[in-house]
Parts: structure tokens; sequence; C-alpha cells
């Protein structure tokens, strides 16, 4: 049994300036992985940059050429919250591209579970709109591939990020094959804003769209009972052959934008729920996707128990 890592430092070439979403972030993960002796535990994985054509099956063509033309013209911002360098749009093509190499390592049984270590994230790209410091949306990109390149017709997407997935809702809320499940701070005019109880898919999709909105400061006990409940309740529905993972970091206690009171020992627990799902329906199957995160020491401490329960799984 063997957990794939893939990271690569050119990671660190998506510029943001005084930003929260900047290459610090994973530097200060992979320190953390080798202080505690996790990165030599890891199998190693290539990965390719993804396809425009790949991204154009859930993005708009427009919003591919605008990230495209920013960041040849030198960069600029794509919203409000979306900076973006000179090489911004090569870097988001092989961040999601190492998330659909982490779907193919763990499809094709080379590894049991992976973890791509990317920036910039993912999760708020909407089909027709770059935001929240995410360019294109990979987690929905690996759910995609999973079932053009490998023929899954039942995927399990999960995101503990503490913001609402809104990009990965909007992407798969009509679609029966993919369930989406995301558990997020909400309330109070908390980033995004979408993310209640009631938003929970249309027309085919109808329920395969399930919100755990939680007010900020619910106990971390509440925390892991609704996030157990909802995840086995949305496994035992849509018994997935693939589940994958919006890994971020942002509910610990620390975080500066997050206002949950998780610490790092939670996402081991965390962990836990998601590969006894994994295992009870595919096969122990699971591809973890970084998303937010961004105190530097809790994030990285959080990364490594996630990552350490993925190495004992
Ligand atoms: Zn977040």
């Amino acid at each position: 049994m063997s957990t794939l890592l893939i990271h690569d430092p050119v990671f660190l070439e998506h510029e943001t300036g005084a930003h929260p979403e900047c290459p610090q972030r994973l530097r200060a993960m992979i320190a953390k992985f080798e202080e505690r002796g996790l990165l030599g535990r890891c199998e190693a994985g290539k990965y390719k940059p993804i396809t425009e054509a790949a991204i154009k099956r859930l993005h708009s063509a427009e919003m591919l050429e605008r990230a495209k033309q920013l960041a040849e013209l030198g960069g600029g911002h794509l919203d409000a919250d979306t900076p973006i360098s000179p090489r911004s749009y090569e870097v988001a093509l092989k961040s999601a591209g190492a998330c659909l190499a982490g779907v193919d390592a763990v499809v094709t049984g080379q590894v049991t579970n992976s973890f791509s270590l990317v920036r910039p994230p993912g999760h708020h790209a909407t089909p027709d709109k770059s935001m929240g410091f995410c360019l294109f949306n990979n987690v929905a990109l690996a759910a995609d591939h999973a079932r053009t390149k490998h023929g899954l017709s039942r995927i399990l997407v999960v995101d503990w990020d503490v913001h609402h997935g809104n990009g990965t809702q909007d992407i798969f809320y009509s679609d029966p094959d993919i369930t989406f499940v995301s558990v997020h701070r909400y309330g109070s005019g908390f980033y995004p804003g979408t993310g209640s109880a009631d938003e929970s898919g249309t027309r085919d999709g109808l329920g395969t769209n399930i919100n755990v909105p939680l007010r900020a400061n619910t106990a971390p006990k509440t925390y892991h009972e609704q996030f157990r409940s909802a995840i086995e309740w949305a496994a035992d529905q849509c018994k997935p052959e693939l589940v994958i993972l919006s890994a971020g970091f942002d509910a610990h206690r620390l975080d500066p934008v997050g206002g949950l009171g998780l610490e790092a020992g939670d996402f081991a627990e965390l962990t836990k729920v998601m590969l006894e799902v994994a295992k009870a329906h595919a096969g122990g199957r699971l591809v973890s996707c970084l998303e937010g995160g961004y105190h530097w020491d809790a994030a990285a401490e959080s990364a490594a128990e996630h990552l350490a329960t993925l190495l004992d799984a």
C-alpha cells in the first residue's frame, strides 16, 4: 500500500505578491514533511500539464483566454482576490495536471492514495469565472478526467476547505454521476456566501449536492459529527468508485481567514473518515488535492497530519 505525493518547485512560480495564497505556504509544508520523515515514505510521480481541450470541457473558452492573455501581458487581477503573474497560466495548467496524475496513479492501482501539493488552488473556479485565488477547478477537472479517461461513472468529491466549494458545486450541480459534499463555515457574509443546506442540485443532479454549513466557532466535536454523518450518508447514496478530496487547511483554529476551531490533529481524524469511506466503496482509492490554508505553520502541521494518515492507510 502506498501514497503518491506530487510536488514541484514550479508551483512556487505563481506569484501573488502580498497575499495569503503565497508560495511560502508550500515551502512550509514541504519543510514540515521533511522534518517528520514523511517525504521519503511517499512515492514520487510524474505529471503533465492539463490540455486546454480538457479545461474547456468544464470551463468557458473566454475564461481560459482571459487567464492566458493576462499572464502574457505580464499579470494582473482576474478578480479582486485573484492576482496572477506572468507564469501563472502555465503553472495553473500544471496544478490541474498534477491532480489528474493523482487520479491516473490511484485508478490504475499504482498507488492506493495520492496527495497533489499544488497551487494555485481550484475549488472556487466556476464554469466561467476564475475567482477566490483559483484559476481552474483542479478537483472538478480531476473528476472529469476519471470519467472520460478511465470510464468511472460514480465519483464522490468532498471539500473540507473552510470556504464553500462554490465552483465545484456549480460545475456538477445538474450532474448525477458526481456527488459533491462541502463542509464549510457559512453565514454573516463569510466568503463566498453560497453553500446553504438547501442548495441540493437540480434536474438529474437533484440530491447529489450536499452542503454542511457551519457557524463560526462551531465546536470541533460538532464539526466531526456533522462531517462523518454527511460523508457516510453521501457515500451510501452514490457508492463511489473513486473519492476525490479538496483538502484545504484553513479550518484550523489559527488560520487568519478561517474562523473555525480545528487543530492539526483533527485533520488526521477527518482523513480517517475519508479513508474508511474510500475503503468501504472504492477499494481505498482516494485522491487528495491541496486547496486553502493560510497560517503557514498550522497549515503545514495539518497537511502533515493528513499525509501521515494517508501513508498509514
Ligand atoms: Zn479556503
